[in-house]
């Protein structure tokens, strides 16, 4: 375990409800945060307006508080922590991407939608990956102003030339992603940035010193260091833990029954029960240990927690098969 204290975040998207998947997560980023004396932050990533499902927030909070695991700050809702909402911090993220411009880290982009299918068409065609060409990378930067300023729909572009990031993992080692990293979008047309820039801004806004986190963003992690090197800030620790899967290594989901937490609270499973189920999978308190109860609670979890997790996927026993 880090020797100063960690803080920590459980970031979830309100895309669908709270399942088991993701309350591990949640559990593991909880723990480290309690174990070496520091906070977990709770942060909704609400930024892909496109797949909100309207009840998901209500839900994740009613199921965290079933749980347990109650967050250590976060703005003030009626004399209490609220989350942390992305869409209430659109500002912060159009200065940060303005920084970016004016460094000329980034810029604006103003290929339409079919100029896009057409380069990608054609880069599929002589072989390459169907990477942006760089075209707006090229128009002078008052131009670009006065374009955005007229109202000519655009995106922002990291600019991703200078970068061969890599990640140094706490539970994959060093990871580099194959082949050449694209100029990606930070900011959408629609004003929102995308999950990849304000997941990135936050985290450094917010002294997130960790982060846990399902293995399927491993790939996108270069991206994000890209993008603290590109602003010269520190990157966090990144400890990505294996996906739960099925005996065909299908990741969980829906199809396989009961992964929704609010199933198994109303089937009157006890909390504890859920949290020391996703606590071990893919983690151990030590190989013959004695002297643990069979059912550790929070405290017993806080004490007995290290950073050290399976890799790779973890098969779990789905109710269909
Ligand atoms: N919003 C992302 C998710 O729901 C968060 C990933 C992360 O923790 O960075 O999976």
């Amino acid at each position: 375990l880090p020797t100063t204290a960690a803080r920590t975040r459980f970031a979830p998207s309100p895309t669908g409800y709270l399942h088991i998947g993701s309350l591990r997560t949640a559990l593991y980023n909880y723990l480290l945060a309690k174990a070496t004396g520091g906070q977990f932050l709770l942060r909704i990533e609400d930024t892909d307006r496109t797949r909100i499902v309207s009840d998901a927030e209500s839900r994740l909070y009613e199921d965290l508080k079933w749980t347990g695991l109650s967050w250590d700050e976060g703005p003030d809702v009626g004399g209490q922590y609220g989350p942390y909402r992305q869409s209430e911090r659109l500002e912060l993220y159009t200065k940060h991407a303005n920084q970016l411009m004016d460094e000329g880290r980034a810029y604006r982009c103003f290929c339409t939608p079919e100029d896009l299918d057409e380069m990608k068409a054609l880069n599929m065609q002589d072989g390459s990956a169907p990477l942006y060409n760089g075209t707006c990378s090229h128009i002078p930067p008052d131009q670009s102003r006065r374009r955005a300023e007229s109202g000519e729909p655009h995106c922002v572009r990291f600019k991703c030339e200078d970068h061969a990031p890599f990640v140094n993992d706490l539970v994959y080692g060093v990871y580099k992603k194959p082949g050449k990293e694209d100029d990606f979008i930070i900011i959408k047309r629609d004003g929102y940035p995308t999950y990849h820039f304000a997941n990135v801004v936050d985290d450094h806004l917010m002294e997130i010193t960790h982060v846990v986190r399902g293995a399927e963003w491993l790939v996108s992690t270069p991206r994000h260091v890209a993008m603290y090197e590109g602003f010269g800030w520190k990157s966090p620790e990144f400890a990505h833990v294996g996906l739960l899967v099925d005996k065909k290594k299908q990741k969980l989901s829906k199809r396989h029954g009961d992964i929704d937490i609010a199933s198994w609270r109303d089937q009157g499973i006890l909390p504890a029960a859920l949290l020391n189920y996703v606590m071990l999978l893919g983690w151990s308190h030590g190989r013959g240990e004695k002297g643990h109860s069979e059912v550790m609670d929070l405290d017993e979890m806080i004490n007995k927690f290290h950073l050290k997790f399976t890799k790779g996927d973890i098969t779990v026993n789905a109710k269909d098969e």
